[in-house]
């Protein structure tokens, strides 16, 4: 399955699953089909099972994502009485799938072509920093180029999201704790990064995490090691590789966390970008105004953002 945060012209942020070309929203359709077995209190027990936000869903574990798979099921090609719940994925406004995290935790250094170009040799465990969920932004969203930097930069990453806590899981169960995969950009100002000499500040202006453009749930990428992974800025290919390049793969990243620091659902884990870096081009080439980053990831889709200036009010 395919789930969104998605918002219409209320503006209202809703959880929804893609159905076909739509995108249903889970807890009004599920609030329907509880009615339509005869259940007390269904607009109680979807606002429990079937939340409109993705973290309270993902809490909910697997009595959620049963109740997910049931609304997921429904005929929506046929049922008119479904039609008020799906919306056309071009006429909504896509957010980042998980819009509110406990953490969001991201791999340094994790891809062996990165290094090759950075001439360093792989660390011997993987490196984390953090990013705030204030970077975070949908799939379409504006990158905010801050006056801040001259080298705006991109990196296209696979993100995994926690499903279920981990505190100290071992390698081999370590796929049990993920909910699923989504893209995510780890924009960042290179300057800023060398200045500061810690990565906080670089990597986290607003924005600098746009996301998507649907978390895609484990059960449909079964091996998550093995993916192409592209980049272009503006048509121009700069990243073109494969998570089967990473140093550490993902079982090994989650772990390795989980015996730091407890992972929460729907806390996000960004592994690492491939080379092709615009600062490890020579001469480096950096973001400007209107230019357009657009990643793809092999079997979770497609991200696009515009570098606009940032504006003071
Ligand atoms: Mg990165």
């Amino acid at each position: 399955m395919k789930l969104g945060t998605f918002r219409i012209k209320d503006g209202v942020e809703r959880l929804g699953v893609v159905v076909g070309e739509k995108i249903a929203d889970v807890n009004a359709a599920y609030v329907h089909l509880l009615t339509q077995k005869g259940k007390l209190r269904a607009k109680e027990i979807a606002d429990a099972l079937l939340p409109s936000e993705m973290v309270a869903f993902l809490k909910g574990g697997d009595d959620s994502w049963k109740a997910l798979s049931d609304v997921a099921g429904l005929n929506w090609n046929d049922d008119p009485s479904l039609e008020r719940f799906a919306h056309k994925i071009e006429d909504v406004t896509l957010a980042c799938p998980v819009t509110n995290p406990g953490k969001i935790a991201c791999v340094g250094a994790n891809y062996f072509d990165l290094l090759e170009e950075m001439g360093i040799p792989p660390t011997p465990a993987p490196r984390l920093f953090a990013k705030f969920s204030n970077a975070l932004c949908g799939p379409c969203d504006p990158i905010i180029r801050p006056a801040a930097t001259e080298c705006l930069d991109y990196e296209a990453e696979l993100a995994f999201v926690v499903g279920k806590t981990a505190r100290r899981v071992p390698k081999e169960k370590a796929f049990e704790h993920i909910a699923g995969y989504m893209i995510l950009n780890d924009v960042s100002a290179r300057d800023l990064q060398v200045i500061d000499k810690q990565f906080l500040r670089a990597k986290t202006f607003d924005h600098f995490a746009p996301c998507g453009p649907f978390l895609v749930s484990r059960d449909e990428v079964p091996n998550p090691d093995n993916l192409d992974v592209k980049l272009w800025v503006n048509g121009d290919l700069r990243q073109n590789s494969n998570t089967n390049k990473m140093v550490f793969d993902v079982a090994t990243i989650l772990s390795f966390i989980s015996h730091a620091f407890t992972l929460e659902p729907g806390d996000i884990v960004a592994t690492g970008t491939p080379g092709g870096l615009g600062r490890d081009r020579t001469p480096p080439v950096y973001m400007q105004h209107g230019d357009v980053c657009s990643i793809e990831i092999e079997k979770i889709g497609k991200i696009e953002n515009k570098v606009v200036p940032e504006l003071f009010e």
